[in-house]
């Protein structure tokens, strides 16, 4: 009973996702923080002392297009968030969804879904979801005469560099041609002629993700993971449309800038430098002519087809983990959330 937002199109849609709380969280009697009054609306209710000691929650209130509270599940989250954008990829335009928050917070469960999760009962995400929607898509007699065909890669940014999840991890160069298009040299791109395609990618791709790491392997959290759907027509296979969806670092490791590591350190600032590209980017998008600072980052930079051009569309889904432990990256998530849809 979400809202049918009709022949609405907008181009750059923000939600967040609260997710349940876990069995260790109910466990140690964790609180629940947030709450999700209505459809748009979330709450943070911020444990604060006063002068005199006596404890007082302080309410931050948030609106975003969608609020999805704990009971919601991915096939609404997708409903309301990438599918109104599979249009915008077989009207030949460039979508991007976007995953955002602390690690834990669901960024994963909502994008890759049960095979990928941790949690085996929670279905589909949006990767395959989309991947299915295109299929049935492609099927239409208004598309049949532009003789598309679907593929799809699959990379992985991590400290500044692009790597190959299909294709052993090998690392690519991102270059800038002399019309300013950003070319990630060498990435595969699978032609796909199935929806157990592209699992099959999806579940290769993200081994590739986990694997190879040593005592580092909280790596997922310090990477961005970019999965892409591409439409390409005709006999020249001419580029059509692009869907990126992002499984973003975590946003507390933007926080690793003062970490007594170097190498973390390093890791923390180049992710909290993209993120922030990244803010800029999609905001630049619904400010026509405005600055776009795609160059700041290596994600920004090789997204940069998907921030330009009028058929661009993008959607952000900021995901909140609910206990007091998480109140501060909680809050941060939201505020990041809120100046995105700022305009
Ligand atoms: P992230 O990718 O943001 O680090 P994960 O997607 O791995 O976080 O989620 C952390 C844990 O919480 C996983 O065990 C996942 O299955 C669970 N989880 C996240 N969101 C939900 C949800 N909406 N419903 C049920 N379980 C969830
Ligand atoms: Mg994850």
């Amino acid at each position: 009973d979400f809202l049918d937002r009709g022949n609405a199109d907008p181009q750059i849609t923000v939600c967040v996702r609260k997710r349940p709380m876990n069995k260790k969280e109910v466990d140690i009697k964790e609180v629940d923080i947030v709450s999700v009054p209505d459809k748009q609306r979330i709450i943070l209710h911020e444990p604060k002392l006063k002068v005199d000691l006596t404890k007082y929650l302080e309410n931050q209130q948030f609106r975003f297009d969608f609020a999805f509270d704990e009971n919601c599940n991915n096939e609404v989250v997708y409903h309301c968030t990438a599918r109104p954008l599979v249009r915008t990829l077989f009207e030949g335009g460039m979508a991007t969804c976007f995953a955002y928050g602390q690690t834990g917070s669901g960024k994963t469960h909502t994008m890759g879904g049960e095979f990928l999760g941790k949690n085996q009962n929670c279905g589909n995400g949006i990767y395959v979801l989309t991947a299915t929607d295109v299929f049935k898509k492609i099927l239409q007699p208004k598309y049949r005469d532009l003789q598309l065909k679907v593929s799809a890669s699959f990379f992985e940014i991590y400290s500044g560099k692009v790597f190959d999840l299909l294709n052993g991890k090998a690392k690519l160069r991102v270059l800038e041609d002399g019309k300013q298009q950003v070319q990630v040299v060498g990435l595969s791109e699978k032609t796909v002629d199935s929806v157990d395609q592209v699992l099959d990618l999806i579940r290769h791709g993200s081994r590739m993700r986990t694997s190879g790491q040593t005592a580092a392997n909280a790596n997922s959290s310090r990477s961005h993971a970019v999965f892409q759907i591409i439409l390409r027509a005709g006999a020249g296979s001419r580029l059509h449309g692009k869907f990126s969806l992002v499984d973003l670092a975590g946003n507390e490791r933007g926080a690793d800038t003062n970490s007594s590591d170097r190498q973390t350190r390093m890791e923390g600032s180049e992710i909290n430098k993209s993120l922030l590209a990244l803010k800029e980017c999609i905001r630049a998008l619904g400010r026509r002519g405005s600055h776009l600072p795609f160059r700041a980052s290596k994600l920004t930079q090789v997204l940069k087809d998907s921030f330009v051009g009028e058929k661009s569309r993008t959607c952000m889904i900021a995901m909140i983990s609910p206990g007091m432990s998480s109140c501060e990256h909680s809050l941060n998530t939201l505020r990041y959330a809120d100046r995105v849809k700022e305009l």
